[in-house]
């Protein structure tokens, strides 16, 4: 053995143990610190998330510039690292090579995808620091990120390349018979180094060698103390993602109100959380992805998810030592108590006195969010940063009771009259006067069965815009032939505004009952033309036993003309319309093409123009979240914004398929001075109604 051998030997024994350390270090504080989740559900939506999002990068590759640099990045260190564990394997075993036990055409395979993959990494992360350096775009900006750090990473992975490269070119150029065409780049930058002496050849070679090896076991232990540890953590945190179920998304967790011992509901600090929101904040790359999307930020409010889970992280690494015992004085009780320790250290008790709530995340962040999703459906690696916003808006309101006073109104009316506004519930079902639909408590005593129920909703029961999309989902089920009911008074808010304004005992309390008056019906089908209650009977009342299934219109409509139940006239003039997506429609529950479809084939003159923004990347309206009763006085309204972009369409008619974006974007039109329509697509499909006898 040479002194170089054992040397090196010592060094990644030493690198490993320091890596090891370091990794269950992180391990621990997350899981002693995070509160207990189950993530082993759905092993087969969760194993495609991981080869979809993960290994072939679909959702980084959102970003047409920035995406397929990263990409390129990710998928030449995956290759790479093969070539990695050679150069590892052949420091501890001097003369190890693949070539030894690969057959040729293999190993040739694996050279050239080494050559090849190192060129197009070091051309993307050239890109990628010309990006940072010099045009910084407002992504990377702001929310104190790390650009420094990044700055070295991306330094040290091109540093990589390059080593790799001339380890290969000067090995060439010293032995000229060991040459290959298939390692092309190492062998024409080894015609430069040909006048070389075989000395210097020599000392390049093992320099390149070291360089290359030492720079990778540096590298590794760098990680853990880094905004990069998603280059770790990152396809683990993709297989572990939220995933309520196949095709599920958005369901907010489950709140056992009624548990035992139970003190704590929601979150106000890191040791609240679950133990994955933890390592969410683990793998935030600081890409700034989401924050980028967030309409609350677009418009100008604090809230920035990236600062959250920044903060999350930030929070995290300021306790769990002090929690965990790694400081040895302070103890985990002692830390609950919240104690001061030893009272000689300052900053641990200060530590101990912080919160993330408040001290980290302020309320003024919590409710500017919309729950509009798009921070989830951006983010590259999976993470859930509505999670966080959630659980410390049922702190906000179950513990505290913190939050804006104009939603209060709200919380009383929900709980006296089972909707959001004072209206008698005995005027639930006046829209539907004179249109001869029964509700299920008649139907029932007829001895009949309805073949769907029609959910109403809150918005289609009592606000005067919406009654009437109510009338017009009423028109064409008629029209169709449908037979179908109504609950009348007896249907109550879904829940969805209290459970989203963080008020989850009021949110069970309204949902329970609903779930004892759908299964006193035996109802199996409902059809509503809420995205909202669509969502939450569909997705969250099985939380609480309330199993059913739930159509939104669009989809039903759909249906209904696939099965040519829908006398249409085929006539129409030839309109341009913008459709405005829905996010409990689009990003919750993947429903983009049914209400452009069903528009489509009712107007076969219509032309759909669609703003920039749109399908899994359109702006919210601004309602969701319980945002539609809190007062928007920061920054630009975002319902106006959204507005304008589908009016710069030039669309002869806005078209929507939710009563609270018709609310939002009929205001934001009226904002405008416009007199361009804003139609629900039941009343596009309405206008279209033949002759129904
Ligand atoms: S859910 Fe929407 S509003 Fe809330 S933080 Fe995410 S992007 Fe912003
Ligand atoms: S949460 Fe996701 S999208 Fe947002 S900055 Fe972090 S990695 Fe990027």
């Amino acid at each position: 053995m040479t002194v170089g051998h054992g040397i090196f030997i010592l060094i990644v024994v030493l690198s490993l143990s320091f890596f090891s350390y370091n990794a269950q270090r992180l391990v621990r504080y997350m899981m002693s610190i995070g509160q207990p989740e189950n993530r082993t559900d759905h092993p087969l939506t969760r194993i495609k998330n991981l080869f979809i999002i993960g290994l072939a990068q679909k959702k980084i590759l959102r970003d047409a510039v920035a995406g397929p640099l990263h990409a390129s990045v990710f998928w030449g260190f995956v290759v790479l690292t093969i070539g990695t564990a050679e150069i590892i394997v052949q420091g501890l075993f001097p003369g190890f090579t693949y070539a030894a036990i690969l057959p040729v055409p293999l190993y040739e395979f694996y050279i050239l995808s080494q050559e090849l993959f190192a060129v197009l990494v070091l051309a993307a992360v050239a890109v990628l620091l010309y990006r940072r350096i010099v045009v910084k775009p407002k992504r990377l900006q702001g929310d104190k990120v790390h650009s420094g750090d990044a700055i070295l990473i991306l330094s040290m992975i091109g540093a990589l390349m390059v080593s790799l490269i001339t380890l290969g070119a000067f090995g060439f150029a010293l032995h000229p018979d060991s040459s290959t065409i298939f390692q092309p780049v190492s062998l024409a930058l080894s015609h430069v180094f040909g006048g070389l002496s075989a000395g210097t050849l020599e000392a390049g070679r093992e320099t390149s060698w070291w360089f290359h090896a030492l720079l990778i076991l540096v590298f590794l232990n760098y990680l853990p103390y880094s905004k990069h540890l998603h280059v770790l953590t990152s396809l683990p945190n993709t297989y572990l993602a939220n995933t309520s179920g196949p095709g599920v998304k958005g369901a907010m967790s489950y709140m056992d109100l009624e548990a035992e011992g139970a003190e704590q509901f929601g979150a106000s600090d890191v040791t609240q959380l679950g133990w994955k929101s933890l390592l969410d904040s683990y793998s935030c790359t600081e890409c700034g992805r989401c924050t980028a999307v967030c309409p609350a930020n677009i418009t100008g409010k604090l809230l920035s998810p990236r600062k959250i889970m920044i903060n999350t992280r930030q929070r995290l690494m300021e306790l769990a030592p002090l929690a965990t015992g790694d400081f040895g004085e302070f103890e985990h009780h002692t830390l609950v108590a919240g104690e001061g320790g030893d009272a000689g250290d300052a900053s641990a008790s200060a530590a101990l006195g912080n919160t993330l709530l408040d001290n980290y995340i302020t309320e003024e962040e919590l409710w500017a969010c919309t729950s509009c999703r798009a921070c989830v459906e951006e983010c590259p690696v999976s993470i859930d940063q509505l999670d966080i916003i959630n659980e410390l808006r049922r702190d906000l309101v179950l513990m505290e009771s913190r939050f804006p006073p104009e939603i209060q109104p709200a919380f009383e009316s929900l709980e006296k009259n089972g909707s959001p506004w004072a209206f008698d519930p005995g005027d639930r079902a006046k829209w539907a006067e004179g249109m001869d639909i029964p509700t299920m408590a008649e139907m029932v005593e007829r001895g009949e069965r309805p073949e769907v129920l029609f959910w109403v909703g809150c918005m289609g029961s009592f606000d005067d815009r919406a009654k009437k999309i109510a009338v017009a989902f009423a028109r064409v089920l008629q029209a169709a032939k449908v037979k179908f009911a109504i609950l009348g008074q007896e249907e109550k808010c879904n829940g969805d505004p209290a459970r989203r304004m963080g008020n989850e005992y009021l949110y069970q309390m309204l949902a329970r009952d609903n779930i004892e008056t759908l299964d006193r019906y035996g109802v199996e089908t409902i059809v509503t033309n809420c995205p909202h209650c669509f969502h939450q009977i569909g997705n969250e009342y099985p939380q609480l036993g309330g199993n059913y299934e739930v159509i939104h219109h669009s989809t039903y409509i759909e249906k209904l003309m696939d099965e040519n139940r829908l006398p249409l006239n085929g006539e129409g003039k030839a309109l341009t319309v913008a459709y405005h997506d829905s996010c409990y429609l689009g990003r919750y529950n993947g429903i983009y093409e049914a209400p452009r479809e069903t528009m489509k084939r009712a107007l076969p003159m219509m032309t759909l123009v669609e703003p920039p923004r749109n399908r899994s990347k359109g702006l919210c309206c601004g309602a969701g979240g319980g945002r539609m009763w809190m007062e928007e006085t920061v920054g630009k309204r975002i319902n106006v914004e959204r507005t304008e972009e589908l009016l710069a369409t030039g669309a002869d008619v806005l078209a929507v398929a939710c009563p609270f974006c018709m609310t939002m974007i009929g205001d934001g039109v009226k904002a405008q001075g416009s007199s361009v329509p804003v139609l629900d697509i039941s009343e596009v499909i309405a206008q279209q109604l033949g002759n129904q006898s």
